[in-house]
């Protein structure tokens, strides 16, 4: 059993991440949202493009205004109205004013703006009754960002603020990563799908679906295959599909010690490298993480999967949910890492979080950090651990007076209960060694919201 850090750091180093020249494609800027930007952007314009004014008032000469001679406020003439978007006409003259609003250009001649409550007008006058600073509420050209310098590095997630400023950068494409297509596949003889009627001894596949939609949170594309029962030829058959159909593959079930428990064998027999068979974790001790190149797979499953053998999510327009119909045509990485998660619904859950994001998010080319983030939080309950392996509890990040607060989810702690995992942000981590996390005391908690 493997340490949990040890097998994080093992798994990332098995990783490559994407290249910027075969796995990039250009994409309209609101199809970038939430991809990877995948080359430096430099952009052709000073941010703010003009000095302009911050505020509505006057566009005055601070000379002007500074510090009348006979203590008496100053009175100007206003000689031109700027409205934003105008290119003003005139020049300010000592002794003038233009009357300006928020993002209207400066006039030549002003460098100051008297914001208009500091201010009475008389008909084309205008009357400072406060002393501003100099260069008062000017924002000038060039101050946020010069042209022609670095805007967005390679390996930032497009979010709302980055689209916003390539948009005032006008790149209307940029070139983003393809997103990883991971394979998912349930296995065992007892899994039913959600539309089939339940026989006695059967279960519903739910993981299918927790793996497909954190896949999808995590900006990947998740081809859905059917479920596999526990046979060797169907399995290794599966297996060899799904390597060849995408750049990761999770399969859940199946790799523990059980007579049914195929996967490891399968791995090896395909000519895939088994790095780990099982992490010091719980829930989540039987894992299976592997390395195999494409063309070993054989090409057996890819004509399988292109005639049904996979199935989609069904299709909504959600650009979570990308129809597998959609897939970018750019070839697959050559090395596909597979990860052989538990069975047990919460295990496969507290596997991908722990495990396999950080992998995702180093495949997909997002920069470091990779690994989860932990808060600390004070436990409202006392936390506990058999000690023989790193324990992760369930339950809700709670900030309460700027501490972070983790109450602990009501009901069973067993990995086959995926029930109280609803509505839980965070996981309580109880170190390896440690039998109990007392109440009140502080305790690390990994965030699950991805
Ligand atoms: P296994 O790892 O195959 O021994 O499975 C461990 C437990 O997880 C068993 O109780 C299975 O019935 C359950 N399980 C396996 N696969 C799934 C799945 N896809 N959805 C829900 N539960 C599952
Ligand atoms: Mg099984």
């Amino acid at each position: 059993m493997l340490p949990v850090q040890q097998a994080e750091t093992l798994i990332l180093n098995l990783v490559l991440p994407f290249n910027p020249h075969h796995d990039a494609e250009a994409v309209k800027l609101l199809d970038a949202v939430g991809r990877v930007l995948a080359e430096p952007v430099t952009g052709q314009l000073d941010f703010p493009h003009w000095d302009n004014s911050a505020m509505d008032g006057y566009a005055v000469r601070y000379e002007d205004v500074r510090s009348p001679s006979d203590g008496q406020p100053v009175t100007l003439d206003i000689v031109e109205e700027i409205p934003a978007g105008y290119q003003p006409q005139k020049s300010i003259q000592p002794g003038q004013a233009a009357r300006i609003f928020t993002g209207a250009v400066m006039p030549a001649g002003a460098d100051t703006v008297v914001i208009q409550e500091d201010t009475e007008r008389q008909g084309d006058r205008v009357t400072i009754l406060s002393t501003p600073n100099p260069q008062a509420f000017v924002r000038h050209q060039g101050a946020f960002y010069k042209a022609g310098t670095p805007l967005l590095q390679p390996g930032i997630k497009l979010q709302a603020a980055e689209i916003a400023v390539l948009a005032a950068a006008q790149c209307a494409q940029v070139r983003v990563f393809r997103r990883p297509r991971v394979a998912i596949l349930s296995t065992g003889d007892e899994l039913v799908g959600i539309d089939q009627p339940l026989q006695p001894g059967q279960i519903v596949d739910s993981n299918r679906y927790a793996l497909a939609a954190l896949v999808a949170e995590a900006g990947c594309e998740p081809v859905l295959m059917d479920v596999v029962p526990d046979q060797l030829e169907a399995l290794r058959t599966a297996i060899s599909q799904a390597i060849a159909a995408a750049d990761m593959v999770l399969s859940s079930g199946g790799v523990s010690v059980g007579d049914y428990d195929y996967v490891d064998e399968i791995l090896a027999d395909l000519g895939a490298t088994i790095h780990i068979r099982s992490v010091a974790v719980k829930p989540g001790k039987p894992l299976t993480v592997a390395t195999i190149r494409r063309q070993e797979a054989g090409d057996e499953g890819v004509g399988e999967w292109m005639s049904g053998r996979v199935r989609e999510i069904p299709s909504t327009p959600s650009p979570l949910y990308p129809s597998t119909s959609v897939s970018s045509p750019l070839p697959l990485s050559p090395i596909s890492l597979y990860f052989g998660l538990p069975g047990n619904p919460v295990s496969a859950m507290v596997t991908f979080w722990r495990f396999v994001l950080p992998a995702i998010r180093k495949l997909s080319g997002v920069r470091e950090p990779w690994h989860p983030a932990f808060v600390s939080a004070i436990a409202r309950q006392e936390l506990r651990s058999d000690g023989k392996r790193e324990s992760y509890l369930w339950g809700r990040l709670e900030l309460v007076n700027g501490q972070y607060e983790f109450e602990l989810a009501g009901g069973s702690h067993s990995s086959g209960n995926l029930i109280n995992l609803a509505g839980t942000n965070g996981l309580a981590v109880v170190p390896l060694g440690e039998t109990a996390i007392a109440r009140g005391e502080l305790v690390q908690v990994m965030f699950t919201l991805i």
